[in-house]
């Protein structure tokens, strides 16, 4: 019997009617003969609410209890699901992490999986009932409740889906499926039929908002094959898929940016070996991010200047950290930008073709765009610019690409 399990966001629990029509949608596939489970988020705009009570409550609270809070966003919609499917006549009973048990590490606030417990939902499946699992939550060694960092729900469902061999694991949201560029910004955006488990790293790592990234890494770890689609039509969704099944690769498969960029540069830094180290250990101690990186060359052989990006919720403790670290290292000036935006084009067919970056820089260039700094994977360009030109330089580079809709 194929075995899926349905993941649903916020927008499609968002009140008891979508819970209704929710369950409608997850009785479809049990009557159309498949094993199902369930993974169900807050509804939509609650777990906002409960973190804000948490900091209200305590500014610096204990990590413990702010875990305790914002789970139960997941515990309601659990409820009243499994209740409308009762109501409908389908056997279904809801599951809190601990109760699985879904085991995590002791990070509390922003725990990692470890493993998934499923014997018991095994059990449940093989008497034809539906477990309808809360999502964003586990139980951590210290057997308290863990949640698994905003946007949990997503990586919850795939390993889930991976734990209990499920042939796929569909996420219903509010949008159709994953397009070649966010629509509210590009109008010719087309959703996409399919898209490579890399691909769909590289969008949701480099911005796309539709999609989890560590959902996306799990469900490549272990081959989970995925369906993002939309709770509110009866459309097919985008799927994600291995590469080996996607017959004709784009050049480009789909632009991504990112507004949360800002940019350091730390002028007249030594030219010598142990600079960079000095300089970036101390972030990485700090536990923050850092991105892209250039240094320029140093036109008098003894110093240079660096420039790197950090998001912008980290550059004041960037900015921190550095001014602490100065004894480490020497340099003249510390500036810092966060009026930029990162750009990204993203295709597993740039491995195969050239000349993929000489359009971006030429599409730019003729739009007057100035690039600040470049970097680049196998399959990924990325390329920081003035944040005023975001929607200038998707749409150009869209038409570009050949990705508009006709
Ligand atoms: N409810 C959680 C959040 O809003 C988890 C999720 O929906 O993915 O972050
Ligand atoms: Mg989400």
């Amino acid at each position: 019997m194929p075995r899926i399990v349905q993941k649903f966001g916020g927008t499609s629990v968002a009140d008891l009617d979508r819970i209704r029509s929710v369950a409608a949608r997850v009785k479809a596939e049990v009557e159309a003969g498949n094993e199902v489970a369930v993974v169900v988020s807050a509804m939509a705009g609650v777990t906002d609410e409960l973190v804000e009570w948490t900091s209200q409550m305590a500014p610096l609270h204990d990590a413990r209890e702010y875990d305790t809070i914002v789970s139960s966003g997941e515990q309601v919609t659990a409820g009243l699901l499994a209740l409308a499917l009762q109501e409908r006549g389908v056997v279904a009973r809801s599951w809190l992490g601990w109760q699985v048990p879904v085991r995590t590490d002791g990070m509390h606030g922003k725990a990692r999986l470890e493993r998934i417990e499923t014997a018991e939902l095994e059990t449940r499946l093989a008497r034809k009932e539906v477990p309808v699992v809360a999502g964003f939550q586990g139980i951590g060694p210290d057997g308290r409740i863990t949640t698994l960092g905003r946007g949990g729900s997503d990586t919850s469902a795939v390993a889930l889906a991976a734990a209990l061999g499920a042939d796929r694991c569909d996420i219903y949201t509010d949008v159709e499926g994953i397009f070649t560029a966010e629509p509210r910004i590009v109008a010719k955006a087309r959703k996409l039929d399919k898209i490579t488990y890399e691909e769909m790293l590289e969008l949701a790592s480099q911005g796309a908002r539709v999609l989890d990234a560590r959902a996306v890494q799990i469900a490549m770890k272990h081959r989970v094959p995925m369906q993002v689609l939309s709770s509110f039509s009866a459309t097919p969704g985008t799927f994600v898929l291995d590469e080996g099944k996607i017959v004709e690769a784009h050049h480009v498969s789909g632009l991504a940016y990112s507004r949360n960029e800002a940019k350091i540069t730390v002028t007249h830094v030594a030219d010598r070996p142990g600079v960079a180290a000095a300089l970036f250990g101390p972030l990485a101690e700090a536990n923050i991010n850092v991105d892209m990186i250039v240094q320029n060359v140093s036109p008098d052989g003894k110093s240079t200047d660096m420039t790197f990006t950090v998001t912008e919720d980290d550059l004041a403790r960037t900015i921190e950290v550095l001014k602490g670290a100065k004894d480490g290292f020497e340099y003249d000036t510390l500036l810092a930008d966060s009026n930029v935006v990162k750009i990204s084009v993203i295709g597993v067919g740039m491995r195969s073709h050239a000349g993929v970056a000489l359009r971006m820089f030429k599409t730019l260039a003729d739009k007057g765009i100035n690039i600040q700094v470049i970097s680049t994977s196998e399959i990924k360009i990325s390329v920081l610019i003035e944040e005023e030109y975001t929607e200038l330089a998707l749409r150009a580079l869209h038409t570009a690409y050949g990705l508009d809709a006709d």
